[in-house]
């Protein structure tokens, strides 16, 4: 009895009947991204911020190696603009690149002197190096600048009488009506809630969680492009999926990151004989754009067996360590002693380089809905993310959005709408089973290296997947987390199976050259319109 009273409120479960809050603007998500956006928008806008487990439980939280800036004397916004350029692999908008060199230092500057605290050397800011930048430009605290850019942000926010935190607290639908966004179902502590506001900010990061082998923490399942492509938006360029090459090779999960300042300092990478394993490849070696080295490693895991690589920092004097205490000591508390050890690595998902469409404003393609951060595509990445461009983006693209609506009256927010949602009550699905099935999907068929026929077998798998989820609707954060990782995991298939060639984060055995005559475009797909090749500058577009 009981059983069949709660199928049948749950069939004709009505958003009518739910609690609703009204916001000026609503962002989901606690990183970077979304918490520069509600640090630029005035006191007069009611903001609500939510995110769906802890504060801590984000990528921007665990971010190492630092953010990226021409802040030295001998750097220009055009080197880096170049070092970026370059790392995208033909693909980057170069508006969205120009925003971003430009802006950058002057944010960094404006957050310096409000008091984050990055590493000096006599009075002058420590500058490391990473992969793919010609010259120093990381700007870092220890190994944990991401950690220390979220304090700022959290405790200036914390202090502000217009913003309103919403810890645990998962957003499911967007509800969009006649191309405009009117309101968001979530489940505040698992009770649906409608957040109804003018203006909603996408900034939930990344994917990485949908393969087995992750450095991301366990919130990156990929909502942001689910909810948008399911609401309507465009996504593009889905199929660059960052893999870093240097995680700890271990049982852990996510696995540890072992950040690219380190190879900055000078660790090397050797194979299993001792052989340095980037010599000769590249002329930047070991510092080399991260896809040409989980490239190498491929070959040389297809073409001698190897199993995993060795990072090698034993020659490291105690002092290069001291802009790296929590790698240290992580690597200490696993076993391993950095002056007698190799350190052995293998490749991880990292980073979703492709995203939901916007323009340079952070508007995407329906009229209301801004992205920002990881989940964004904004151009600037191209085809392969440059290292420690990403917290970057976060915070200059974060400003833009909150200027561009402060500035803009046109959009009111209605609040009448109606909307009724299909769900249908069922127990049958192991969720947990499901997705920890779909992780391994992934990372066998659609991971670091890639072939028509196992991003087929990934792409039938995410299909039936899907079809029993959709048969099996729930309201709750296990179905909807769930859904987005299989959206999410085909949104990546399909743009990966499309794209004929290898460029970037995309390596494809089966098509191992670059074509440019016939792919330098962006992947743009819509729910109702499929996949589509895009030019460049026309596929950045807001509303
Ligand atoms: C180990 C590691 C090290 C890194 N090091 C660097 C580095 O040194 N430099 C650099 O530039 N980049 C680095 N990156 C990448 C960078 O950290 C991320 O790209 C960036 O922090 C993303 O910020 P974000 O605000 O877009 O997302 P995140 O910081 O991941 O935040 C996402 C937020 O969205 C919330 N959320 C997600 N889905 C929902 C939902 N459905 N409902 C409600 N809330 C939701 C989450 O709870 C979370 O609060 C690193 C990444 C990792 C994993």
């Amino acid at each position: 009895m009981i059983k069949i009273l709660q199928e049948y409120i749950l069939k004709h479960f009505s958003i009518l009947n739910v609690q609703r809050e009204n916001f000026d603007v609503l962002i989901i998500g606690a990183g970077i991204a979304g918490l520069s956006t509600a640090f630029y928008l005035p006191d007069s806008l009611k903001v609500a911020i939510c995110y769906k487990s802890s504060f801590e439980d984000s990528s921007t939280w665990i971010a190492q190696g630092g953010i990226a800036a021409s802040l030295s004397p001998l750097d220009s916004p055009d080197v880096h603009f170049e070092d970026t350029i370059a790392a995208g692999d033909g693909l980057c908008y170069e508006d969205a690149v120009r925003v971003l060199v430009e802006e950058g230092p002057e944010r960094l500057k404006e957050f310096m002197k409000l008091g984050v605290s990055f590493d000096t050397v006599d009075d002058y800011l420590d500058l490391s190096i990473e992969g793919g930048h010609t010259l120093p430009r990381i700007l870092h605290a220890g190994d944990r600048t991401g950690r220390e850019i979220a304090r700022f942000l959290k405790s200036n926010l914390r202090g502000r009488k217009n913003i309103f935190f919403f810890e645990n607290c998962f957003v499911g639908e967007l509800i969009v009506d006649d191309d405009e966004f009117k309101a968001a179902l979530v489940l505040l502590k698992n009770k649906p809630v409608l957040f109804i506001a003018r203006a909603i900010v996408i900034a939930t990061g990344g994917a990485g969680q949908l393969f087995s082998q992750t450095t991301n923490p366990l919130s990156a399942t990929g909502d942001g492009p689910a909810l948008a492509f399911r609401a309507g938006a465009r996504i593009c360029n889905m199929e660059f999926y960052q893999f870093h090459p240097t995680v700890l090779m271990d049982n852990t999960s996510p696995r540890l990151l072992l950040t690219e300042a380190l190879r900055g300092y000078g660790a090397r990478l050797r194979d299993s004989k001792g052989n340095l394993i980037m010599e000769g490849v590249h002329p930047l070696r070991d510092l080399a754009p991260r896809h040409v080295i989980v490239k190498r490693m491929a070959q040389l895991m297809k073409e001698e067996g190897e199993k995993c690589f060795f990072l090698d920092t034993r020659h490291f004097k105690e002092d290069m360590w001291k802009n790296f205490p929590f790698i240290k000591s992580e690597l200490k508390k696993r076993g391993y002693n950095t002056e007698t050890d190799l350190i052995p690595v293998s490749p991880a998902s990292h980073f979703m380089v492709g995203g939901i469409n916007t323009d340079l404003f952070g508007k995407t393609s329906i009229r209301g809905i801004f992205a920002c951060g990881e989940t964004a595509a904004t151009g600037v990445h191209g085809a392969n993310r440059l290292a420690s461009n990403s917290l970057l983006e976060g915070l200059v693209y974060g400003k833009r959005i909150a200027d561009f609506i402060t500035s803009e009256e046109r959009f009111v927010s209605d609040a009448r709408f109606e909307y009724r949602l299909e769900v249908k009550s069922s127990v049958t699905v192991d969720f947990y089973n499901l997705r920890k099935q779909l992780k391994e999907v992934m990372w066998q068929n659609a991971g670091f290296v890639r072939n028509g026929e196992d991003l087929q077998r990934a792409l039938e798998f995410l299909n039936e997947g899907l079809t029993r989820l959709q048969n099996n609707a729930q309201l709750s954060r296990e179905y909807y987390e769930c859904l987005n990782m299989f959206i999410c995991g085909k949104l990546i298939t399909e743009s990966a199976i499309f794209r004929k060639e290898s460029r970037g984060a995309h390596f494809r055995e089966d098509y191992p050259l670059k074509d440019d005559i016939n792919y330098k475009k962006n992947t743009c797909t819509e729910k109702s319109r499929g996949l589509f090749l895009c030019d460049l500058k026309e596929a950045f577009y807001g509303w």
